[in-house]
């Protein structure tokens, strides 16, 4: 399975005490087109020595992306900051559950040293959940963007934001501070929120994504689904017309992978035709842009896709003219 890469030693600490006492699900074989390149470029190397020199973790170790012998290989790193240890449980997430450590005052200087390390033109930066803070850690997440933007001034910014749960003015704080992009998965559609993401709220998820844009209407905002759960194409429309009454402008989907047999099962691979059809469809529904497929993560070619959805939304400006 693809997504069982763990390059992060434990000890004894168990990644996920909460799913350990689980039946194991059943694992589908894997489909031809879902294929991985084995991480061991000289850019991965390279990528990998300013992660650990600056002492950062990143979700695309956290999670097992299945992308990161790719993405590393251009130095694509995507930071994950305020700790390794996310205070939810989502049933499809391989990032640790627990309870966090206090939040580290000087990561926004570390993450911004290495996005300068790294010379990213694009950095896409989230965070676990910290439902244990006040604000939800909001104020350590503007605290990061204000550090990335003075130090790499020319260096466009891509949030990935926990929803701010019961945390009072945490999305205003953040979007304050500006970032380029706003990003808030879904993740899934709303029938499975209880089983896949128990912690969360579906419509709250959404209104989060809507308020972002009565904020600031500049900014991109942006969300995604996984596919595979056992969700039906209905419910997949239906969440894209959700989105779109958020205003929301890019919409990625892409193939869950279980971390384990602990994790939540994978119930259907979708074919890559299927992708193409939903990406078809959800552009004429009105979004600027759509990345689907299988391997799609909401991170996966951040950089080109931000240069595409400026395009986009020139044009579809022009057009109105
Ligand atoms: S797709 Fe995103 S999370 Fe996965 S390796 Fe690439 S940058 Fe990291």
């Amino acid at each position: 399975m693809v997504t069982l890469i763990d390059m992060r030693p434990r000890g004894e600490r168990p990644r996920h005490p909460e799913k350990a006492h689980r039946p194991d699900q059943p694992m589908l074989p894997k489909p031809p087109w879902i294929r991985v390149r084995s991480p061991g470029s000289e850019g991965f190397f390279a990528t990998r020595a300013i992660v650990r020199a600056h002492g950062l973790a990143t979700v695309c170790e956290e999670a097992g992306c299945p992308n990161i012998g790719e993405c590393w290989q251009q130095r694509h790193a995507t930071m994950m900051i305020m700790g390794e240890i996310c205070t939810r449980a989502c049933a499809f997430c391989n990032v640790t559950t627990g309870r966090p450590l206090p939040l580290d005052a000087n990561e926004p200087q570390r993450v911004a040293e290495a996005v300068a390390a790294l010379g990213l033109q694009h950095v896409v930066i989230t965070s676990v959940d910290r439902d244990d803070l006040d604000d939800g850690g909001a104020a350590h997440f503007a605290a990061v963007i204000e550090t990335v933007h003075a130090t790499s001034p020319e260096t466009s910014i891509e949030v990935l934001i926990p929803d701010f749960l019961r945390k009072e003015r945490g999305l205003e704080r953040v979007a304050a501070a500006r970032p380029d992009v706003l990003n808030h998965n879904l993740e899934t559609v709303p029938s499975l929120y209880v089983r896949i993401r128990p912690g969360a709220r579906y419509f709250h998820s959404l209104r989060l994504l809507q308020q972002a844009k009565e904020i600031d209407p500049s900014l991109f905002t942006k969300s995604g689904l996984m596919v595979g759960l056992g969700e039906t194409r209905d419910e997949i429309l239906q969440v894209m017309d959700d989105l779109r009454s958020a205003d929301v402008d890019f919409l990625t989907i892409g193939q869950f992978l279980a971390p384990s047999r602990k994790h939540a099962e994978v119930k259907r691979y979708m074919p890559p035709d299927e992708f193409a059809e939903l990406k078809r469809i959800a552009l004429a529904k009105g979004f600027l842009l759509v990345s689907a497929s299988p391997m799609t993560r909401s991170s996966y070619h951040a950089d080109d896709d931000f240069r595409r959805l400026k395009a986009a939304r020139v044009a579809a400006l022009a057009s109105r003219s």
